[in-house]
């Protein structure tokens, strides 16, 4: 495990475009728990018999906001209850070294920017959980805390329309921006892809660990368990994301 987290360390300072993916596993080391998408918080099922999918969906915002927001609040606590961890931090501190680093997380807790990294070199594929905006007049409220502390579904202070979180729900689609922000990076290629605390096997988290290999770049995995990728990349470094990636940034940052 030593030797291989040095031979990625090494790979890591020659490497001058870097690509790191992040999922559940980094935000799972701040306490949040771990979910698919948005719906493994509650284990399939919710109080009122459906899928966590269904309630968490674009459609039933629009149908019954009570009911989407009763879960998207859950969601809202938990990101409110825990803090960004030193993983993020190691991961801001790379982007400092690395100016062409990239981060492409599917979390929507707002860790990564809380913890330093650039907003410019980011991209939330899901979304992020505030500030919310109202479906009517488009104006943004940044008071996440006092909204989940009212009452649901949360409304706005200027027209009384319903107010959302900037997320992707299932059903809806991922943010243009973010998916030609990452295909254009894509286009221009990576000389390392770092996947970390992930086992989605959405296309966007599985085609940048191909692609870049396909190319001759290095990959990497960093998790507990094996995953879909596992087969796929050059290193498995197996562990905790805290904990290994505090392990490289001590290795790229100290001398
Ligand atoms: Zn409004």
């Amino acid at each position: 495990m030593e030797s291989e987290l040095l031979r990625v360390a090494k790979v890591l300072k020659q490497a001058r475009r870097i690509l790191i993916i992040t999922g559940a596993g980094l935000s799972a080391d701040s306490g949040l728990p771990t979910y698919r998408g948005l719906g493994g918080l509650y284990n399939g099922m919710t109080e009122e018999g459906l899928p966590i999918e269904s309630a968490l969906s674009g459609p039933m915002l629009q149908r019954n906001p009570a009911l989407c927001w009763k879960y998207l609040a859950q969601l809202g606590r938990a990101c409110l209850s825990a803090r960004p961890n030193a993983g993020h931090e190691a991961i801001a501190e790379l982007q400092r070294i690395k100016p062409e680093c990239w981060v492409l997380t599917q979390n929507i807790d707002g860790y990564h920017r809380q913890a330093g990294s650039p907003p410019e070199r980011l991209i939330e594929i899901h979304g992020e959980i505030s500030p919310l905006y109202c479906q009517s007049c488009g104006a943004e409220s940044v008071e996440l805390s006092q909204h989940l502390a009212g009452e649901l579904p949360p409304r706005c202070n200027e027209c009384g329309g319903i107010l959302r979180p900037p997320v992707v729900l299932f059903e809806e689609s991922l943010p243009e921006q973010a998916i030609d922000t990452l295909y254009a990076e894509l286009r221009k290629g990576f000389d390392a892809v770092i996947s970390v605390g992930t086992t989605a096997s959405f296309p966007y988290i599985i085609e940048p660990v191909v692609r870049t290999r396909q190319a001759g770049g290095f990959t990497v995995e960093i998790n507990p368990s094996s995953t879909d990728l596992t087969p796929i990349v050059d290193v498995h470094l197996k562990g905790k994301a805290l904990d290994v990636l505090q392990g490289l940034i001590s290795h790229i940052s100290g001398d």
